[in-house]
């Protein structure tokens, strides 16, 4: 405004002084043409203005007089603005980029349940596409009948376990909704399929403990009342010699299956660590020992150890693995079979332990369950010949322990063949006096 009036100011001081000199007619037309060039300036100010607007992003356009007055300071706004907005959305990236990495899917949902947003993990626990999801309510998207009832309370204190299938795989995930914002909704989504099937495998394993135990226990008890309810004189010595020995096998059963449990609890709990060159031959000959004790003559055993092979690893844990494919192939073994048992270097610079007999052999669709804890073909043979159904299972869990491969061929009548595949890199030489002494042993 003062720059205007100083202008108009100037045109009038220039007339008059012009219109002393010259005439006052001149002071006049100079005045008016004064006014005249401030108005058409102001025009094409004006006109430029009009345009700049269109592209407000660009600089304000040169400005004389007044004009930069009023447009400087609407540019430093719009350049603050433009900078504060920058950062917001630098911000909002940000804070969706943390939404994104979340290890639980997260979704936000508008007062009427409709999709609002979702990362990657919720897309894909819930099979989303957001795109074509956003707007859509949550309860088209989920239809199970137990979510919409979820969804439809008023306050969610607990979450709630769902068993979703898509893309031909079912997934156990647990859902909590939240209120926040104005109206708004949080749904967090984890997939606990894993913790699901653990915990079943917990549940499941404790009830087969507990039913391997029972069994055992009332036999044991049931002796036990029986000698103690029957008068001495009631009872023979041979019979109650033949009671305690009955007593004595299920005692010795409960005292392996305990010991394998231990076994299989140490090779969970215990890490996995390198371990120092184990002597395999000598502690395959020792399990050879006893399983030809086990025997007791009824097998032929045929032999072929390559004593210059050692693996690194831990030896107990081999030994067992080697004795329990031992004693499994002279269990599973009519009397008059063949056991042939190899320890030799493979093709690939790994090694492999063999145990190869001409017993009852296994249905192929069996083979692949025979590494689980407890599973057993014949459950009566099995106890019979004093059998845990763990052997295979720590067998197993040993060889991975060992980066090592368990591979089972066999067919019903057939007998079978047990093979662990240790990989080149565990193999290493036996020292020349290493290899004397397993012979010694
Ligand atoms: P178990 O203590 O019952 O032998 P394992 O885990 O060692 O338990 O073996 C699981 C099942 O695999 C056995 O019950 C048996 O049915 C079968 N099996 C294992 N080894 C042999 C074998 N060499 N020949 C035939 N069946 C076998």
């Amino acid at each position: 405004m003062t720059k205007t009036l100083v202008s108009i100011a100037l045109w009038a001081l220039s007339g008059w002084l012009l219109g002393a000199w010259l005439g006052a007619a001149t002071g006049w037309a100079i005045f008016a043409l004064g006014l005249l060039t401030m108005i058409l300036v102001s025009g094409l100010q004006l006109s430029r203005i009009a345009r700049w607007v269109r592209n407000i992003d660009d600089p304000p356009p040169p400005s004389i007089g007044p004009w930069d007055e009023i447009l400087a300071p609407i540019y430093r706004k719009l350049k603050q603005n433009r900078l504060d907005l920058q950062e917001r959305s630098r911000n909002f990236q940000r804070a969706l980029l943390a939404a994104e990495a979340l290890p639980d899917g997260a979704l936000t949902l508008a007062p009427d349940k409709s999709l609002l947003w979702c990362n990657q993990t919720a897309a894909e626990h819930l099979g989303l596409n957001l795109h074509q999801d956003r707007g859509h309510s949550v309860l088209n998207i989920i239809r199970a009948p137990e979510f919409a009832r979820y969804a439809r309370q008023d306050s969610w204190d607990k979450p709630l376990i769902l068993h979703l299938s898509h893309s031909g795989q079912v997934r156990t995930l647990m859902l909590h909704l939240a209120p926040y914002g104005i109206g708004q909704f949080l749904m967090v989504t984890r997939d606990i399929t894993q913790i699901e099937r653990l915990e079943n495998t917990r549940t499941e394993f404790v009830a087969n403990v507990s039913h391997e135990m029972r069994t055992p226990l009332t036999v044991l008890s049931g002796f036990v009342e029986t000698l103690l309810d029957l008068p001495d004189e009631a009872i023979s010595t041979a019979q109650r010699r033949h009671y305690l020995e009955l007593m004595a096998q299920q005692a010795h059963h409960m005292q392996a299956l305990v010991a394998d449990l231990l076994t299989l609890s140490s090779l969970e709990t215990t890490p996995n660590s390198a371990g120092a060159p184990a002597p395999v031959s000598a502690l395959i000959r020792t399990a050879l020992t006893q399983c030809q004790a086990l025997s007791k003559g009824q097998h032929q055993f045929d032999i072929q150890l390559d004593d210059s092979l050692q693996v690194t690893g831990q030896s107990k844990e081999l030994s067992s693995a080697f004795s329990n494919l031992l004693t499994n192939a002279v269990r599973y073994t009519p009397a008059g079979g063949t056991i042939t048992v190899k320890w030799t270097s493979q093709p690939d610079g790994g090694a492999c332990y063999q145990v190869h007999d001409t017993g009852i052999g296994i249905a192929t669709d069996d083979i692949p369950r025979l590494t689980e804890r407890f599973f057993r073909v014949d459950r009566g043979r099995s106890r019979v010949t004093g059998g845990t159904g763990l052997g295979l299972a720590i067998t197993k869990h040993v060889a991975l322990r060992h980066q090592a491969t368990l591979d089972i061929d066999s067919a019903p009548g057939a007998g079978s063949t047990f093979s662990i595949h240790f990989p080149a890199a565990r193999v290493c030489p036996a020292a020349p006096q290493a290899a004397v002494a397993d012979h010694a042993a």
